[in-house]
């Protein structure tokens, strides 16, 4: 299976990719959160890489990260408010925060206008971010206005190779330079939260849904050849390499962890690899270095479409968008294709099939926040004690109450752009 960003994958069994691309399970970890966001406690999020540094870091109280992207190609629909609801989450267990607007990628990929990608991502992006309850403090900032991030593509572009890339994304002798670029660039993005003039190295986290797997598999890549240490456990040993073979930084690998020196690498018996790791980072930033911790991230399901099949921007009643009127949404509900069956008798006599039913599907990801509730409705359809013209209407219903306060909460949000410092930005707003 090949795993596209730009949308051509579509994916029928999650589990694969617990086999075919090394993604861990989320339920073995998710005892281990105290407060899971419903779409950990629902299964929506099903896999992970790395997140065990996440929770250790929620509950002790450490630095962490989160960062996410959205691409500013059209409108934002539900797929994007669970990357939103995601972020928001990380954000209230005391993660510092970064957003980016992928105008680079956009304008590379989708040949969207610079001006478009603006108008898309302040009017459609960050205010729907900021009335979902993004806070202030946290970081929402453009692709091309930043050099920070330009800068740091520049640099990991110098560790990847086209035929790693090709490996990964699948591309050809046709892909651009710029789309190869706007890759690098979301490797930048996902990094720059480890950078210094953020605090340095720590862990962070990327809520993607599962087809960004390539981004993430480039990044962890990339920061590990950034790096000027491979730290290694063998044997009760600890074993430090350098991979720029420094000799002088290395021999102060040896001083401060008391290890035996080598011509490339230093030996440390009994070591604590965790403590070690923390002195060489220390050593590296010093010489220079940038000691990335590999990013983490969680995946989550896609959403499928109200019409069945794929949400899709080509079939409008597929998606409902965050700006559409609420009347509208709830009539695409009423239209929405159910687990229902043929006629009233049937379902009374054999239940419906919540699974298959996109009506279930919107309340299980967005609408119903009661986890008995829900339960009740899975239970009352398999029973054949819920009939799909009732269960619609309260969907709908739901949708039109949610739609109509986010749009509220939107014009609010619309008048506190300058606390998110985004004052240059306001002149976008419509
Ligand atoms: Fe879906 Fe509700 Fe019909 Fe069950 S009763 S199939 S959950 S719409």
């Amino acid at each position: 299976m090949q795993l596209d960003p730009w949308g051509r994958t579509n994916i029928s069994d999650y589990s694969k990719l617990f086999d075919e691309f090394g993604i861990s399970r989320f339920d073995e970890i998710l005892d281990s959160i105290q407060n899971p966001h419903p779409y950990m406690r629902r299964g929506i999020i099903f896999g992970h890489r790395g997140y065990e540094s996440i929770v250790d870091a929620i509950n002790t109280n450490k630095p962490f990260s989160v960062m996410s992207g959205f691409m500013p190609s059209g409108m934002v629909h539900l797929g994007g408010k669970m990357v939103m609801d995601e972020i928001i989450w990380h954000q209230q267990q005391n993660a510092d925060t970064f957003v980016g607007i992928a105008d680079m990628e956009a304008h590379a990929v989708r040949g969207m206008s610079w001006d478009l990608c603006r108008d898309i991502g302040i009017n459609e992006y960050i205010v729907s971010l900021i009335a979902l309850g993004f806070e202030p403090g946290g970081h929402i900032y453009f692709q091309s206005d930043s050099t920070t991030v330009q800068k740091l593509a520049f640099e990991l572009g110098i560790k990847a190779n086209l035929s790693e890339m090709s490996a990964i994304y699948g591309f050809s002798g046709e892909t651009n330079v710029s789309h190869l670029q706007s890759a690098v660039t979301q490797s930048a993005d996902i990094m720059q939260p480890q950078l210094e003039e953020f605090g340095g190295p720590k862990p962070t986290v990327i809520p993607v849904g599962a087809d960004q797997d390539p981004h993430i598999r480039l990044t962890r890549g990339l920061a590990d050849k950034m790096n000027m240490f491979l730290v290694e456990q063998r044997d009760g040993h600890v074993s430090v390499r350098t991979k720029t073979a420094v000799a002088d930084v290395l021999k102060m690998v040896a001083k401060k962890t008391g290890g035996k020196l080598y011509k490339e690498h230093v030996d440390i018996k009994d070591g604590d690899i965790e403590h070690i790791r923390s002195v060489v980072s220390d050593i590296e930033l010093k010489s220079g270095g940038y000691a990335f911790m590999p990013p983490a991230s969680t995946y989550h399901r896609f959403m499928s479409g109200l019409t069945g099949g794929k949400m899709s921007s080509s079939i409008p009643d597929s998606l409902i968008a965050l700006t559409e009127k609420p009347k509208s949404a709830a009539k695409k509900i009423m239209r929405g294709k159910t687990g229902g069956r043929q006629t009233l008798e049937e379902q009374k006599e054999l239940g419906g099939e919540p699974e298959n039913c996109t009506i279930y599907e919107l309340m299980l990801f967005h609408l119903v926040e009661d986890d008995k509730h829900l339960a009740e409705i899975h239970s009352e359809c398999i029973e054949g004690e819920r009939m799909c013209g009732t269960c619609k209407k309260e969907a709908a219903e739901l949708m039109h109450t949610f739609l109509a306060e986010h749009q509220e909460k939107r014009e609010l949000a619309k008048e506190q752009l300058d606390e998110y410092g985004l004052c240059e930005y306001i002149k976008y707003l419509k």
